[in-house]
């Protein structure tokens, strides 16, 4: 019995961007997908160009480690077609792709990859992310300087330290051959799901769709109802064990798919460039706006990069820090206000047996009292009468200072005459009280 691979591939433009440019090959033994990015309106080429050119070495190899030196010869190739089309095309300067492709050879694999576009295997259920993003955060990750958790949210997340195109630095392509087995299910996508959709949830999908179509399919739509902001390509290959080879159809997606279109100024040289089909001249609106972007990938740059994440930390930081503090500093002033107020009012209690007038009130803050004795009175309370004393003991408030004394001199009076009063100063005796029957002690008028 023979291996054979039975596979699919979906492209779609998402949600937010205006055109598509992933590109996605479903091939005979070649699997790929190419995320383009570009200032202007290049991403779609870069990717589209870059994958018609591997798409040239899908085949039978003789060995993994052939289909892996075609691979890196093919990258090398395409390198060269996207910095060729920049020299004739000039407005599309910058351009670039990520590229993640895979050639089945037997019980092997050989796989290639620039960029942050993934290729994962689901075997035993288990689904295990094979590439490493080439991403400033996977190396922030790497380094230990953040966590993979952190990672998914940075604002720096879809920045990309490799890709192939006219950028300023030599394709470095990850290449690697690895073995697989009948019941491998391999996964090639771009960011806009790998970026979108949990590693969890995409295990689940490939564990129970059984097509690789319907796979393909519900990995989009998962995108999809995520709010799909950036182009989604997903291709799925199954390996299988089979007594006849089925005839497979290529199946290109994405911009690759389409006629290659460059905008164009009038004066520029026209030709086509040789090699490369379906290659046309064709107006093109306005780019949209590009969330991914390339950045040189050396060590001083890094360091700049990470330096300049600390200073936005740092300043989110002092920001936060400011806020704390005015928050503190406007629960500090209300607190003032209101220590301020209690301190305009009085009330009348007892002080070591002694009728004392407090400035503040009565209830505290926790520990803190809100109430001093203003002055200690020489009139003692076991001198008042019961009624009397009981005010005195449960406290009598006072609006200001004057009704303080006001509240004293009648409770001085009611110690004198024996007669229970109403110190708060309303009307008619209180009610409900005994007789007086107290004779005020010596000295106890004020
Ligand atoms: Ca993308």
């Amino acid at each position: 019995m023979a291996i054979v691979t039975v596979s699919a591939a979906v492209s779609h433009v998402g949600k937010i961007r205006s055109n598509n440019q992933d590109s996605g090959f479903a091939g005979e033994t070649l699997f790929a997908v190419a995320d383009g990015m570009g200032g202007h309106a290049g991403g779609d080429v870069a990717s589209a160009l870059a994958l018609q050119r591997l798409a040239e070495i899908d085949g039978q190899y003789n060995s993994a480690v052939d289909a892996e030196f075609a691979l890196q010869e093919a990258i090398v190739a395409a390198n060269a077609v996207l910095t060729e089309t920049v020299y004739e095309h000039p407005e599309l300067t910058g351009m670039g792709t990520t590229l993640s492709a895979l050639v089945r050879v037997g019980h092997s694999v050989a796989l290639a990859h620039i960029g942050d576009s993934r290729v994962y295997r689901l075997r035993d259920d288990v689904l295990t992310q094979i590439t490493i993003d080439h991403t400033f955060v996977q190396r922030l990750v790497d380094s230990g300087r953040i966590t993979a958790e952190e990672a998914k949210t940075h604002p720096r997340r879809s920045v990309l330290m490799r890709v192939l195109g006219d950028v300023d630095a030599a394709p470095e392509v990850d290449l690697q051959v690895m073995d697989t087995r009948p019941g491998d299910r391999w996964m090639l996508c771009s960011d806009g799901l790998s970026g979108v959709v949990e590693h969890d949830d995409i295990e689940k999908i490939l564990k129970n769709q059984i097509a690789p179509r319907d796979a393909a399919n519900a990995l989009v739509k998962e995108s999809l109802d995520h709010g799909a902001p950036d182009n989604v390509t997903v291709v799925v290959v199954d390996v299988h064990q089979s007594f006849e080879t089925p005839e497979v159809t290529p199946v290109i997606v994405g911009s690759a798919a389409q006629p290659i279109a460059f905008s164009q100024t009038v004066e520029r040289r026209t030709t086509r460039i040789p090699g490369i089909p379906g290659l046309r001249l064709h107006p093109r609106g306005p780019a949209s706006t590009e969330p991914s972007h390339f950045e040189p990938g050396s060590e001083d740059y890094l360091d700049e990069l990470i330096e300049e994440d600390r200073r936005r930390s740092r300043r989110r930081k002092v920001t936060w820090l400011v806020a704390a503090l005015v928050v503190l500093a406007l629960i500090g002033v209300g607190l003032f206000a209101g220590y301020r107020w209690t301190q305009t009012r009085f009330y009348v209690g007892e002080s070591n047996g002694f009728v004392t007038i407090y400035q503040g009130v009565q209830q505290g803050v926790g520990p803190i009292q809100l109430s001093h004795v203003f002055q200690q009175t020489d009139l003692e309370t076991d001198a008042l009468p019961d009624y009397n004393k009981r005010q005195v003991q449960n406290t009598i408030s006072a609006d200001s200072v004057t009704a303080a004394l006001e509240i004293v001199k009648r409770l001085s009076d009611a110690a004198a005459s024996g007669t229970p009063t109403d110190a708060t100063g309303g009307t008619g005796a209180p009610t409900g009280t005994p007789a007086p029957s107290v004779t005020p002690s010596p000295g106890a008028t004020p």
